[in-house]
This record gives structure tokens, C-alpha cells and sequence, in this order.
């Protein structure tokens, strides 16, 4: 079985050429994939009915991830989709929206991918790593995520803006399927979002870091550090041995100086683990004058015993930064009463829905 959402643009015309097919058709396919998102090979009208099913026949298929739920938040910016893979592994994907700066403007609509069933990483306060790991997604499994949202949203005149690698599991532990998927999604006759309008959070595999940085690409790249000295990272992913944060900050450093682009440091702040002014200071010591930008994600609640710090603390911390002159944001939190939020997403692999039991809409 080959998914159509697996080709690229150049590999759909080799396939043409062994159909023995016209090139044009190529072109049909990848419109019909991307523009009007079919069920099946039998709904590209375009095609002669005798080649749909020759495609058919040889075990071409389209879309491989079906979605079974949505939940929607009550202001309505963030939608969660539950799908279910071609083996049946459930796995989550999120769409978060941004008002329209301008009166008659578009939203921001960004979609934040999986990439992995589970996550073999084990950070302690993060929901997806609690679960274990299950399998990677090919490719294609991470595009229809993308695909998904963006028949919602083309449905309302509105297009995917943004895509975040940020959902269940570490693209960079997954590393030639999520490059495949960033091709897929940016080629200018695939999927033909901006390059710049994509983002991945890695837990920092520095070995996969420079190779992403050897792409030449121009993705943005998030390294999530949550501690400023290795032992308290090292509790809190406990999988981090042997990257020290002094070797994550120096790899980040490298991503810059190839690709140009800035690198955000992602700091989950979690009350009394590693949320002290004296941990801030600590922080703003080692990333102070090296341009970088730190992402504060004040925890969202999962199964765990962690907590969230106070509003002030969050605050003061974000300020001894600031005043170090450390580039810093607190991120937008959305999603949380529908578990969408950052390391919120966990599927019962066992098979269901939802953890959040809050009651879904079937589709
Ligand atoms: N595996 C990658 C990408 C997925 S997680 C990574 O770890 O970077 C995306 C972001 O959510 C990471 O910065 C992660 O640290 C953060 N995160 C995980 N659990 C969280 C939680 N409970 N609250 C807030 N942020 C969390
Ligand atoms: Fe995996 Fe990222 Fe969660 Fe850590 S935070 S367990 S790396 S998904």
C-alpha cells in the first residue's frame, strides 16, 4: 500500500511515467490532494476512471489517518482532532486560531503536528511521555494532520497559516519522516506552505540538530531546556544523558550560524522545581548575549503531581530575564480545558478517545 500523500511532486511524475500516463497528470493528482482533499483515488474526477482504478488495483490508497473525534474549546480558537491511523493507533493533532489583527484580516490558524505515537523521551511532566512509545508516523500520517485542518478551514475561506512540530512525540527522534513531511508540506506544488511558517521543538538530539541545520532550510528550530544546569534537566528528561545544556546552547548557536535563523529555548516552568529566582538567574547567566529567545510555557496539568507556578512567579521570572537582557515571551496558553495544550496530548493506546472527559462530538 502506498499513500499518494507520500509522494513528492517529482517522485508522482516518475510514478506517471510508470503508468505510462501523461506527465499533466501528476499535476491533477497533487491539485486534487491539496486543494480538494478526497476520500478516495475514486473521487480525483480528473483522472480516467480506467486509471483510478489501475491505482487501485496496485495498491495506491489516499489518506491515512481518519478522524474519529473533535473537540472544540469554548471560545473556539483551539479544535482538537483525534485520528486514527491506518493501524488503528489513535493520536492527536491540534489547531489553535489567533484573531485577525485587521478589522476584515484572517486568522492566524496554527496546526500543531504529531509525529510519533508516544514518545520514547520520558520528560516527567509531559502527558505523551508518561505513555510510552508506541511507533513513529510515516510521513504522509503527518501531512494528513495538516490535511485535515486545512478542508476545515478552506471550507470557511480560511487557510492553514502556521505549522508547529510541537504535538505528541520528538521529530528529531523521527528524523527522515519529519524531513519528508516538511518537503511534502512546502514544496511549492505540494502542501506550499512558507518554510518560514514552520517551526520544530526538539528535546535536543544534537546530532539530528546539525543535520537539520545541513538542510539549509529555513524552518525555525525550538530546543526545549527547562533547566539551566544538567542535573535538574536531567530529572526532568531523564533521557537527556548525554546532551549537556551547555552542548544544547552550542548546538543552537551552530543552527543560527547556518540556516540564519533564530533559535528559541523552551522553558516549561513547573512551581518549585525550576521556577526560583536564583534558577532564572541562572538562566539568563548562560543564554545572555548569545541572541537567543526563550519561550516560558507555564506547565499545563497532566496526569502528574506537577503544578503550575503563580501568576507573579511567572512574572519575576520572565523579568530577572528580561533584565538580563535575554529576549523572552511567556507563551499564549489555549486549549487547556480540552487537553490541547502544550504536552497535554496522550491517547489510550489501548484503543479509545479522549482524556480529557469532557464529552466529544463523533464524527
Ligand atoms: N518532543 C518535542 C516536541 C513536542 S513537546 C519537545 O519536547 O520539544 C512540545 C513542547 O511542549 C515542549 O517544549 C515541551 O517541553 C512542552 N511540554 C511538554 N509537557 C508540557 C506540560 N505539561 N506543560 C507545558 N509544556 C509542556
Ligand atoms: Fe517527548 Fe517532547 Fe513530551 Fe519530552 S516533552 S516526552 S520529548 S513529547
Amino acid at each position: 500500500m502506498t499513500d499518494l500523500y507520500r509522494l513528492l511532486p517529482e517522485e508522482m511524475e516518475d510514478l506517471m511515467i510508470e503508468f505510462d500516463q501523461p506527465r499533466y497528470r501528476a499535476d491533477q493528482i497533487l491539485y486534487a490532494l491539496y486543494y480538494k482533499f478526497p476520500q478516495n483515488i475514486s473521487e480525483i474526477k480528473q483522472l480516467p476512471k480506467e486509471f483510478r482504478e489501475e491505482l487501485v488495483n496496485k495498491g495506491f490508497t489516499i489518506g491515512s489517518a481518519k478522524e474519529v473525534h473533535k473537540i472544540e474549546s469554548k471560545d473556539g480558537e483551539t479544535t482538537k482532532l483525534l485520528l486514527n491511523l491506518e493501524d488503528d493507533s489513535p493520536i492527536e493533532t491540534v489547531l489553535m486560531q489567533y484573531p485577525p489583527k485587521k478589522l476584515l484580516g484572517h486568522p492566524r490558524s496554527t496546526v500543531c503536528v504529531s509525529t510519533q505515537v508516544g514518545c520514547a523521551m520520558g520528560c516527567v511532566f509531559c502527558a505523551t511521555g508518561q505513555m510510552g512509545f508506541e511507533r513513529n508516523m510515516k510521513a504522509e500520517e503527518i501531512v494528513s494532520q495538516v490535511i485535515h485542518f486545512e478542508k476545515i478551514l478552506s471550507s470557511k475561506g480560511q487557510h492553514t497559516t502556521n505549522i508547529v512540530f510541537m504535538g505528541m512525540g520528538e521529530p528529531l527522534a523521527n528524523y527522515p519522516e519529519t524531513l519528508r513531511a516538511i518537503q511534502l508540506l512546502t514544496h511549492p506544488r505540494g502542501f506550499g506552505i512558507g518554510q518560514r511558517n514552520i517551526t520544530i521543538s526538539t528535546i535536543g538530539i544534537i546530532s539530528a540538530i546539525d543535520k537539520l541545520a545541513d538542510e539549509k532550510l529555513q524552518i525555525g528550530l525550538a530546543i526545549s531546556l527547562h533547566a539551566p544546569n544538567d542535573k535538574l534537566r536531567k530529572w526532568l528528561v531523564p533521557t537527556a544523558s548525554p546532551n549537556s545544556v551547555e552542548d544544547l546552547i552550542k548546538a543552537g548557536k551552530r543552527y543560527f550560524l547556518k540556516t540564519g535563523r533564530r533559535v528559541t529555548f523552551e522553558y516549561a516552568l513547573i512551581e518549585g522545581v525550576n521556577d526560583s529566582t536564583e534558577t532564572a538567574n541562572d538562566l539568563a547567566v548562560l543564554l545572555r548575549n548569545n541572541g537567543s529567545h526563550v519561550n516560558l510555557i507555564p506547565l499545563n496539568p497532566t496526569a502528574g503531581d506537577f503544578r503550575r507556578p503563580k501568576r507573579d512567579n511567572v512574572v519575576e521570572f520572565e523579568r530577572i530575564l528580561y533584565n538580563s537582557g535575554v529576549n523572552c515571551t511567556v507563551r499564549v496558553e489555549k486549549g487547556v480545558e480540552i487537553a490541547a495544550a502544550c504536552g497535554q496530548l496522550r491517547t489510550d493506546v489501548l484503543g479509545k478517545y479522549n482524556n480529557t472527559g469532557i464529552k466529544s462530538q463523533r464524527q
